[in-house]
């Protein structure tokens, strides 16, 4: 892309190089940066590769469909990456030591907590909930990314950051930790814009101080097992002494291990900005002396009677909980679809079913259709248009069902469906062209409840009609007979 601009720009003049840029907007990649607060269009360090990292789940309890909105989202990112013809390198952590309950490095660590709570051993904790996350989200057709990297299994990599980072004087020892010293790093909010006096009272709030630390914003590269921690069990030998790397440092440390020192795209929920992800940029850019990330994309949440949908909570339900209510999980990934990922998206069972006649109506009209002929037309351009802005999913979403609804026989509508299908992740594609084969069995239990409809025996009838359901089909009753889905 880089070389195609450089090879015209010196045929155009400038007036004609600004039509252009317009024209080549439409169609390209335009992504909002938390660091600019503005959408910019897309341009990766070389393409057509993309260093594409997300921060990935601590792993010390179940994974619940508000996390799941966030990895559908980095999922769907991905898909249009790659519908932009560009070659994605996804980098996903999995946190499994030294997240503590409050994310500013307060109080115990979320996977200790976790395993005594289930009189499990931390590593059964986070190898079972690391396993409970991956069957979560292949359920609902996140692609796995391409490197999943343990926090446990890149300490070297973490200690070597520290170092860096002592050489070039930005941390401190107390007895407790190594912190990362935030008065020697300018502009250390510039992610997330607050003040530092606002963020030092917030971080007062949290849980247990170290007295010895010299600033309240000042945050944990490496804890001590003393104290507080002695009785950690995850612990390994480093140059200042045994412990265990605080969490914001992991992020840096495998990130830049896998993608160079400045990353494409870095993702993560909107409650990562403030200290996650500001001490991530703090962490980087003092031990590289270069810009750590050029686009910042954040997810909003999804939210159940206004409030985020949280472990804490205790107001959270898990994709298993869906399924056993007899929710297609790909019918909450439909529901993901039809907000825009910035917005706050509240959960409800209406909506949920709601998104399930969505997703079986397409299907329905799908099973109609010829196999595709062609390559994808009009309908699939409009399509990844909406995608390329922003990621308007919704619009997106619109589109799909203008293709549904045009009525030209000439026009290949299974071609540009195909496409749309690769970022969808419906697995919409699978039902092209095959019309509903309904069992014996379903068919003999269709027919009898007809009979008992037409015998005017609707209790009967009601009764025939669940056991049906339970079978997976549902009857419509329409004047052409009985309809099937
Ligand atoms: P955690 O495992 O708590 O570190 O969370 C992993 C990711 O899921 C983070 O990026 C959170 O922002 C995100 N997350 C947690 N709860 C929700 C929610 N209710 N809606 C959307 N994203 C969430
Ligand atoms: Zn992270």
């Amino acid at each position: 892309m880089t070389s195609y601009r450089q090879n015209n720009c010196n045929k155009y003049n400038l007036k004609e190089i600004a039509t252009l840029t317009l024209a080549m907007t439409t169609s390209m990649l335009r992504l909002y940066n938390t660091l600019t607060r503005s959408i910019e269009v897309f341009e990766p360090i070389s393409p057509p590769k993309v260093g594409l990292y997300t921060c990935g789940p601590t792993v010390y309890d179940y994974t619940h469909i508000g996390h799941l909105r966030k990895y559908i989202n980095d999922d769907l990112l991905k898909r249009v990456l790659i519908a932009n013809d560009y070659q994605v390198k996804h980098v996903m952590n999995i946190t499994d030591v030294g997240h503590l309950v409050s994310d500013a490095d307060e109080g115990d660590d979320k996977l200790e907590k976790g395993a005594k709570e289930r009189n499990m051993s931390v590593w059964e904790v986070a190898k079972f909930f690391t396993d409970y996350f991956f069957k979560s989200i292949h359920l609902v057709n996140i692609q796995r990314p391409d490197i999943v990297a343990l926090a446990t299994e890149h300490i070297t990599e973490q200690i070597k950051l520290i170092e860096k980072l002592e050489k070039k004087g930005f941390i401190y020892q107390t007895e407790e930790a190594i912190y990362f010293d935030v008065s020697k790093f300018s502009d250390y909010t510039r992610l997330s814009r607050q003040s530092l006096k606002d963020k030092a009272v917030g971080v007062r709030e949290e849980v247990r101080v170290d007295r010895q630390k010299k600033n309240p914003v000042d945050f944990a590269l490496w804890f001590f097992t003393v104290g507080h921690f002695a009785d950690h069990t995850m612990r390994w030998s480093s140059p200042w002494g045994e412990g265990f790397p605080g969490w914001h440092i992991e992020c840096s440390a495998m990130s830049m291990a896998y993608l160079g020192d400045t990353l494409d795209i870095h993702t993560g929920g909107i409650d990562h900005i403030p200290v996650h992800h500001t001490n991530e940029i703090a962490q980087s850019e003092a031990a590289t002396g270069k810009k750590f990330v050029n686009f910042w994309v954040h997810h909003n949440f999804l939210v159940v009677n206004g409030e985020k949908m949280s472990k804490s909570k205790k107001n959270f339900y898990t994709i298993e909980d869906l399924i056993k209510k007899g929710f297609d999980p790909l019918a909450f990934r439909y529901l993901i679809l039809t907000a825009h990922y910035r917005d706050k998206l509240n959960f409800t069972w209406e909506s949920l079913q709601g998104a399930s006649n969505a997703l079986n109506n397409l299907k329905e009209e799908i099973r109609a259709w010829e196999k595709p002929k062609g390559s994808a037309g009009k309908f699939w351009q409009k399509f990844l248009e909406s995608a390329n802005n922003d990621l308007n999913m919704p619009q997106a979403v619109a589109v799909l069902w203008e293709l549904i609804h045009n009525t030209d026989p000439d026009y290949d509508k299974s071609a540009d469906l195909v496409e749309m299908d690769k970022i969808l992740g419906l697995g919409l594609a699978d039902y092209i062209g095959k019309p509903l084969q309904i069992p014996a069995n379903v068919l003999k239990l269709i027919k009898e409840r007809e009979n008992a409809r037409k015998s005017g025996d609707f209790a009967k009838s009601d009764a025939l009609r669940k056991e049906i359901k339970k079978l997976g089909y549902d009857v419509e009753d329409t004047p052409d007979g009985p309809k099937i889905k």
